[in-house]
């Protein structure tokens, strides 16, 4: 009797996400499992594929997202799917959609409003949202992160000062919380106005409950410009003072002075990994994007504006057009916008291709789903790693080029068999067209789903097939 199993993936080339030399071969998946790999000739399937000409990859982790109100209810995550993603880690820079325990100001303090919560801030514990995840599953795999302005937002009144001692002990109380509730980690965006008031020992505090839980630190640096030696020190010193592992989050130099530096923090990086744990993500794009902040205007050769609630028309303009069609001055036209978001270009291209080639390096989106106008990284991101900065500059091989999508990401996220294909390993998967992968979101036109993507599967099921979704919501949360 020939072996049957749910699906059989046939003549693909296989990019396991380890990093290893490309082979031919076939995939089965029984269940939500990788049954077999190899030569399978005899076996049948209740579905076959030819994959003759295809690359077969593990399902992309996209290892920094605000995806977190995006996943609820029952999330198709269009943007990641379309390009291949299979599990998200959200909840970075600080800004988690859970816990809060209290109503939230209104309006919503920024940064905490580029996440969006749909339906409100309704997740007094991050067990609750936890709850609604698994009740009504998104198409995709997520594993999150509780952020810190998050519990900054929750426990204190005033948010442009240090937290009290018993504040303290309350954001302490909510992370052990919502670790224990199957967080991987916490986050922090030390650069933004709730974060940004925190001292070192706060964060330290703060972070304390993740030496007993094995999670992560992610962090959004207090500086990505002139001091970011300094916030690099800073970020190593949680690291080590906690004894867990660190990751800078969207890695980057911004303003024209400090490009070429990534040759020197990369060296710190590399200098500190032989003695702590720290790891680091990146976007392929020379663009930034958050919430519109006068002093990151400043950085920038060009500013684009993705979103705004005082003068919601100008999304998708260039702040230069607004001044000049407003009359007013830049400044006159920043405050007129907000609350907003805005695209800044501000990156060197050098400095991306050196920070995405580095060894260490996993890929991040940083889309931001709610955006009006988004920065085409949301749609974008993992096609333009593997097409334009993998095969057409030839930057690195494809297999680097996944591994830091796949193996390398869920190795230092502890994501337990995702991101490698082999026997009994998830079947998170992704066959693609290595010639014809690209992105074809731009800033001029940024809602736009990648080329090149044939079929994804998640825990086994397909959730894209050629162009469209398949209406499937296999996914899950994520812990370790
Ligand atoms: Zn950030």
């Amino acid at each position: 009797m020939a072996q049957s199993f749910d699906v059989l993936i046939r003549g693909a080339t296989v990019v396991d996400g380890t990093g290893a030399p490309r082979f031919a071969g076939d995939v089965a998946i029984q269940g939500d499992r990788i049954a077999r790999v190899g030569s399978l000739d005899g076996a049948r399937a209740k579905h076959e594929y030819d994959a003759r000409g295809l690359v077969l990859a593990p399902g992309f982790i996209d290892a920094h997202t605000h995806d977190d109100s995006v996943m609820l209810p029952g999330g198709d995550v269009t943007p990641k799917v379309s390009q291949g993603v299979t599990t998200v880690i959200g909840g970075n820079c600080g800004c988690s959609i859970a816990p809060m325990p209290r109503a939230i100001p209104n309006p919503v303090p920024p940064p905490l409003d580029l996440i969006a919560a749909r339906g409100g801030w309704i997740y007094r514990r991050f067990s609750d949202y936890v709850r609604v995840l698994e009740a009504t599953p998104p198409a995709i795999n997520c594993a999150m992160l509780v952020g810190h302005n998050t519990l900054r937002v929750a426990v204190m009144a005033k948010l442009q000062r240090p937290a009290s001692e018993k504040e303290v002990r309350l954001m302490r109380d909510l992370a052990d919380q919502s670790l224990e509730a199957g967080a991987i980690g916490v986050s922090t965006g030390l650069a933004y106005a709730p974060g940004r008031c925190a001292p070192i020992e706060e964060v330290i505090e703060v972070c304390e409950p993740l030496r007993d839980h094995h999670g992560l630190y992610c962090t959004h640096m207090r500086n990505e410009g002139d001091d970011i030696v300094d916030s690099l020190e800073e970020t190593f010193r949680v690291g080590a003072s906690l004894g867990i592992p660190v990751n800078i989050s969207h890695h980057k130099l911004i303003g024209v002075h400090n490009h070429g530096r990534s040759k020197e923090t990369l060296g710190l990086i590399a200098d500190r990994m032989t003695s702590q744990a720290v790891y680091l993500d990146c976007y392929p794009y020379t663009a930034s994007s958050t919430v519109l902040l006068p002093e990151r205007v400043e950085t920038a050769s060009r500013t684009l504006i993705t979103w705004s609630k005082g003068a919601p028309r100008y999304a998708g303009w260039d702040l230069a057009d607004i001044v000049a069609d407003m009359g007013v001055t830049r400044d006159g036209a920043i405050a007129r916008l907000q609350p907003a978001g805005a695209v800044y270009h501000n990156m060197s291209d050098e400095d991306v291709e050196r920070i995405l080639a580095f060894d260490a390096t996993m890929v991040g989106s940083d889309g931001l789903p709610n955006d009006e106008r988004p920065h085409p990284r949301l749609w974008g991101t993992f096609a333009r790693v593997l097409g334009h900065y993998s095969r057409d500059l030839g930057l690195f091989p494809l297999e680097k080029a996944i591994h830091k999508m796949t193996g390398l990401t869920a190795g230092n996220f502890g994501l337990i068999d995702r991101g490698v294909i082999r026997e009994d390993a998830f079947a998170d998967l992704t066959l693609f067209d290595a010639g014809g992968v690209a992105e074809t979101a731009t800033y001029t036109n940024p809602s736009q789903r990648a080329a090149g993507v044939c079929k994804v599967w998640v825990n086994g099921d397909l959730v894209w097939d050629g162009d469209r979704l398949s209406g499937a919501h296999p996914g899950r949360f994520l812990t370790h």
